[in-house]
């Protein structure tokens, strides 16, 4: 047995059996053996040196059919580096001697043998470091096991166990046959968490050397509330993990309680709460957990894991099941939200140095016109199905927005000439996500409908934190006295201009975030669907008077946990039940 500690990114337990992705950087942690263990370790390597040899002949022959020999030479050069005796014998020594695991002493040996060989004057020995690389890394592979294509042979009752996931892969995953995600890379407010939240599938992040260490196969128990995993549990272990399983349960069936209840505070202050949505598969999840329709759709995930642009009728048909199920609520639909760490598949959309930094969002699309017109006709046509708003992220100054709106003025009487209806009521407004809009947001306000505070970007970009680097996630903090300023000076001038303003980051799913907003007179919390009944039995356990002068205190505090520490006390004695994942 032995135990990793990560980030906890989606709550909830499951135990499984691992499946691991092959990371781009073959990593291998070293794993003792016992002297009995020894022959059966030896075994593994010569099995995983035949497996390799197999396909790489299958794979020369395949060659040899269609095109001129020149790979197929390459290929018979790899399988002379599996023969390499000064390779497998010193791998077979080690593992005898030394008493480690298969993979860790081929994967020692292979590097000690690509530095002598990289090192080397000669360009023949140089060629060779990288057949051996290669061919080295594949048996390596084939020792833990590992999946070369993304979810192809993913079994049921699985634990996804991945160096990193990007969120588009994180979203075609099969969700009946996986029970679990575990990566080393990432943090809570990562695309990637944030699909597991919305998926409901236990998540821990930001969990290191697991890869290396984990094999296809083990047995896993993965902790999402409380960030650990569990290679080879005992039984012990895995009873008490069994048990938390079912007392998760339970907390699940009170929850379900308050689904058909308002989220509606002890002196009546109303507030809408409704659900951030990724995935049309998530609008069962919103009906489920009673939420107040749905408060950020961001399309983006429609674009992903595509070759192709989805079509004007085809973002119709999506937009308009988000609309009709959210009816008779609001359904608010961003337009795309590419760049940062969601990506088009398409070559021409070049990788940059600094992509949170860079073409994103609303910048991409006022580059990428075309794309952009075609989601607009799209939602604009989807006013016809529903109570639709549509929303504008990462907006950084009244210009943007005004050119946004330009076009989309454009494309409404383009639509209106070809005869289409088009709601005139129709709410535009924008994501407060950069600190530059929180500091204009004045100016702002009177040119929108309203806004949505997008926490999960704003506190990077205030803080200069990258919102999935698991490495400083110790320094994103959604407390911080700069980001509780910038929240307050957007809800004053909110308020000032008479237009509502709404949160749809991750940081609202904790209770004391519920209750400081609530405070600051926010109309609407929009959250991952799982989180709402949370934040929902908060809203309904508090008062709002309570909030205001709770809320008016913190903003004038000087750190983060003066401010924690101050909230904490004051739910528990407003009786605001604390719940399992906080921040
Ligand atoms: C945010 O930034 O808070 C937000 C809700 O948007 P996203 O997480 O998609 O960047
Ligand atoms: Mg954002």
């Amino acid at each position: 047995m032995r135990e990793f500690t990560g980030i906890p990114a989606s709550g909830g337990v499951a135990l499984g059996r691992a499946f691991v992705v092959a990371p781009r950087e073959l990593t291998v942690e070293r794993r003792d053996i016992a002297l009995d263990e020894v022959e059966a370790e030896q075994m593994r390597l010569e099995r995983a040196l035949a497996v390799t040899r197999d396909e790489f002949a299958s794979l020369r022959d395949e060659v040899k059919k269609h095109e001129a020999s020149i790979r197929a030479e390459i290929l018979d050069a790899y399988m002379l580096v599996l023969d390499d005796e000064m390779l497998t014998e010193k791998a077979r020594d080690m593992i005898r001697e030394d008493r480690v695991s298969a993979e860790y002493a081929f994967k020692t040996t292979l590097d000690e043998m690509l530095v002598v060989f990289e090192a080397m004057e000669d360009p023949y020995f140089r060629e060779r470091a990288v057949d051996l690389r290669g061919v080295g890394n594949r048996v390596v592979m084939n020792l833990l096991g590992v999946a070369y294509r993304l979810f192809e042979d993913v079994s049921d009752n699985s634990i996804l166990v991945a160096h990193d996931l990007p969120p588009s892969d994180a979203a075609a995953l099969p969700r009946e046959k996986v029970g679990a995600i575990v990566t080393e890379v990432g943090s809570r407010t990562s695309h990637t968490a944030i699909i597991a939240r919305s998926m409901e599938v236990p998540a821990v992040v930001g969990a290191d050397g697991v890869v290396g260490y984990v094999r296809a196969g083990d047995s896993l128990v993965v902790d999402g509330i409380n960030g650990r995993v569990v290679v080879n549990p005992t039984d012990e272990v895995e009873a008490s993990y069994e048990e938390l399983g079912r007392e998760l349960l339970a907390e699940e069936k009170r929850r379900a309680r308050v689904a058909e209840l308002p989220a509606t505070t002890l002196d009546g202050y109303r507030i809408e709460l409704s659900a951030n949505i990724e995935l049309l598969a998530e609008l069962e999840a919103v009906a489920r957990h009673g939420c107040d329709g749905v408060g950020l759709y961001r399309t983006e995930f429609l674009f992903l894991h595509r070759s192709d642009l989805p079509s004007e009728e085809e973002q119709l048909d999506a937009y308009r099941k988000v609309a009709e199920a959210s009816f008779p609520h609001s359904c608010i639909i961003r337009t795309i939200d590419i760049g940062g760490d969601k990506f088009l598949s398409f070559p021409e959309v070049a990788r940059e140095i600094n992509p949170f930094l860079g073409l994103r969002a609303i910048r991409f699309c006022l580059k990428r016109r075309d794309i952009f017109r075609t989601q607009l006709r799209a939602i604009l046509r989807t006013t016809a199905y529903g109570k639709v708003k549509i929303m504008f992220p990462m907006i950084s100054d009244v210009e943007e927005l005004r050119t946004a709106k330009e076009i989309l003025a454009d494309v409404k009487r383009e639509l209106e000439r070809e005869g289409r209806f088009v709601d005139e009521a129709l709410e535009v407004g924008i994501m407060v996500e950069v600190p530059s809009a929180a500091l204009s947001a004045d100016l702002l306000a009177q040119e929108c409908d309203f806004f949505s505070l997008g926490t999960n970007d704003l506190i990077q970009y205030t803080l200069a934190v990258d919102r999935g680097n698991e490495k400083i996630a110790y320094l994103y903090e959604p407390f911080h006295p700069a980001v509780l300023k910038l929240i307050k000076t957007t809800a004053d001038a909110a308020h000032r201009n008479s237009i509502w303003i709404g949160i749809c980051g991750e940081m609202i799913a904790d209770p004391k975030a519920a209750i400081l907003l609530l405070g600051l007179s926010f109309d609407e919390f929009s959250a991952s669907p799982a989180s709402v009944p949370d934040i929902k039995i908060a809203l309904r356990a508090a008062r709002y008077v309570d909030a205001r002068r709770v809320a008016e205190r913190a903003v004038t505090m000087t750190s983060a946990s003066e401010i924690r520490s101050f909230l904490t006390r004051e739910l528990a004695e407003m009786g605001v039940p604390a719940v399992r994942c906080q921040w």
